[in-house]
């Protein structure tokens, strides 16, 4: 039978999910009080207690919130999500990490890891687990001396469980002993480590390497003195089944079962799975009444509502106990049940996914459509030229960054002359079309090489060309081309009997220009164009 491979999320033991409260630790003495020992204390506790932790980390946010503590209210929200990713609502968890990281300040070293080593956490739950290990690489590039130990020693951890899992086998057996190198001394981080290394040689059916990581993990929990939780003797007893020993297996599977009734752990079928390794023991010790029984059991501790997935590794290894007593039969009726279970079970699953990964991108889409939003902002819409508010914008940046290394800025005021009367004469929608027209035309004045000006409408039938040329008079010259364009270009299709002309105002750049100075010189030379005849251009000496 093989192991059931759940995502492990967080940093519980890789093979079985179990979520109990660990023995307790001398509290760190670095603990006083105030908000940032709050957190370090609700950071410990969502681990064991993913709800409380995220009822308190939730009261904590808004307390800092009050008084003006961005990272606390960072580490608040990371809190909240390590307990939503733990306790399986993804959705949730990518909403509060995006939070935390959309602060109004850049994230400390430690609050950055731990927002990667989430990232790393929910894309692996989804089944990416290169996403996951970018994520978790760059947990790894953000550590500095401030990042505690146990959290350099969970990322450390994780990335070798993924590089294992990416099939990357001797680079993750680096990282695990990066991982246990630092972990040394801190009984629950340390035997975590050895005993996901363990379960890795498990799973590659390494029978020595297994072996020899059962023995650490008995070998440390005693030397600590801290008892191994259910999810390492599941691992020990799974390695057992694997050397060929089924009555070690059994007996240690038995402990297993034990030690997770004992604990108040919040994933009801986790001892669901430590009752399947018994059944498997039993099996190989040639009891399959025996094994039966381990499987009622198995099936009456997920009795409610979900564990969908344990139940139908029940249903698998009941198969295999009928078929080791000959009853073919139900044996092989149990396997289609199985297989069906099984198939409806991974749709479920990928829809759940294809929904978490929906949210994902439209979080990333949202963002993108704001970018939209705001370039539209900043478009006319009947031209699509440049408006108003871009022009104030883009000219403003433009003068405050002073005179470009290529010479100067000039900018033209352009006002098509008696333009009213094109309304009047032939419709509203001839003047639009003759709008559109000049914008044409006034953008393919602009040469292309001459990088950075553009056209604008202001408003009405006005204009703005913005210029950055090597000198003032190719400025000239390009408005002179417009003007000239305009007059000559043929407008019979729009307004049968009549031509168009314009006028310009032009002024470049004087030290000290603001948008409203510069304009304003333009302005007064289109007053001049305008009234000495009209269809002209006139520069600010
Ligand atoms: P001048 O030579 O002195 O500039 O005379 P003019 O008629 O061009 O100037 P005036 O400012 O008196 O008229 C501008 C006209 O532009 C008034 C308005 O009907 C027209 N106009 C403004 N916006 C639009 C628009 O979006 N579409 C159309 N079709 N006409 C517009
Ligand atoms: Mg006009
Ligand atoms: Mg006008």
């Amino acid at each position: 039978m093989d192991q059931v491979q759940r995502s492990p999320g967080a940093d519980a033991p890789a093979g079985l999910l179990v979520r109990m409260r660990p023995p307790s630790l001398p509290a760190d003495p670095g603990f006083g009080p105030g908000p940032e020992a709050e957190l370090r204390e609700l950071q410990a506790l969502v681990t064991s207690e993913p709800a409380v932790a995220a009822e308190r980390a939730r009261d904590l946010q808004v307390r800092a919130e009050a008084l003006g503590e961005p990272q606390i209210v960072a580490g608040a929200l990371l809190c909240r999500a390590e307990a939503s990713q733990r306790t399986g609502e993804i959705t949730a968890a990518v909403k509060l990490i995006r939070q935390a990281c959309a602060g109004p300040v850049a994230l400390t070293a430690v609050n950055r890891v731990r927002a990667s080593l989430l990232k790393a956490f929910v894309h692996n739950d989804l089944g990416d687990e290169p996403t996951a290990l970018q994520h978790v690489m760059d947990a790894v590039l953000a550590f500095t001396d401030e990042v505690p130990r146990p959290l350099r020693v969970r990322v450390l951890n994780k990335t070798a469980d993924l590089l294992h899992k990416l099939g990357a086998g001797e680079d993750s057996q680096l990282w695990y002993s990066r991982a246990e190198e630092l972990a040394v001394g801190d009984p629950q981080m340390h035997l975590l480590v050895i005993n996901n290394r363990a379960y890795a040689a498990l799973r590659d059916a390494r029978v020595e390497d297994a072996r020899a990581g059962a023995q650490q993990l008995t070998a440390f929990s005693a030397r600590y003195g801290y008892p191994l939780n259910a999810a390492s003797l599941d691992t020990i007893a799974r390695i057992h089944l694997l050397a060929g020993e089924p009555q070690r297996a059994a007996e240690v599977a038995q402990q297993a079962v034990e030690a997770a009734v004992q604990v108040d752990f919040r994933t009801p079928d986790a001892g669901s799975y430590y009752l399947i390794t018994l059944a498997a023991a039993e099996l190989a010790l040639d009891r399959p009444q025996a094994a039966l029984d381990a499987l009622a059991r198995a099936q009456q501790a997920c009795a409610d509502e979900g564990c969908a997935r344990v139940k139908n590794e029940i249903l698998k290894a009941r198969a295999e106990v009928r078929a080791a007593l000959g009853d073919y039969r139900a044996a092989y009726e149990m396997l289609q049940a199985f297989s069906t279970a099984d198939r409806e079970l991974l749709s479920h699953e990928r829809e759940a996914q294809a929904r978490i990964r929906q949210t994902l991108f439209e979080t990333r889409t949202a963002r993108e459509e704001a970018a939209r939003y705001r370039e539209e902002a900043r478009r006319d819409p009947l031209t699509g030229l440049r408006n108003r508010l871009y022009v104030q914008e883009r000219l403003g940046e433009l003068l405050a960054s002073g005179p470009g290394p290529i010479g100067g800025l000039s900018v033209a005021l352009v006002d098509l002359d008696h333009f009213k009367s094109v309304n009047d004469r032939y419709s509203h929608e001839a003047g639009d079309r003759v709008l559109q027209t000049v914008a044409g035309l006034l953008e393919a004045a602009l040469p292309p090489d001459e990088a950075g000006s553009f056209a604008a409408r202001l408003g009405g039938e006005e204009f703005l060309l913005v210029m950055i040329t090597p000198s003032r008079g190719r400025a000239h010259r390009i408005v002179e081309h417009v003007r000239r364009t305009v007059q000559q270009y043929d407008w019979s299709p729009v307004t049968p009997g009549r031509g168009l002309t314009l006028s310009a105002g032009v002024a470049a750049q004087h030290p000290g220009d603001t948008y409203e100075t510069l304009l304003a010189r333009a302005d007064q030379q289109l007053y001049t164009a305008k009234s000495s005849g009209r269809n002209r251009i006139s520069v600010y000496i």
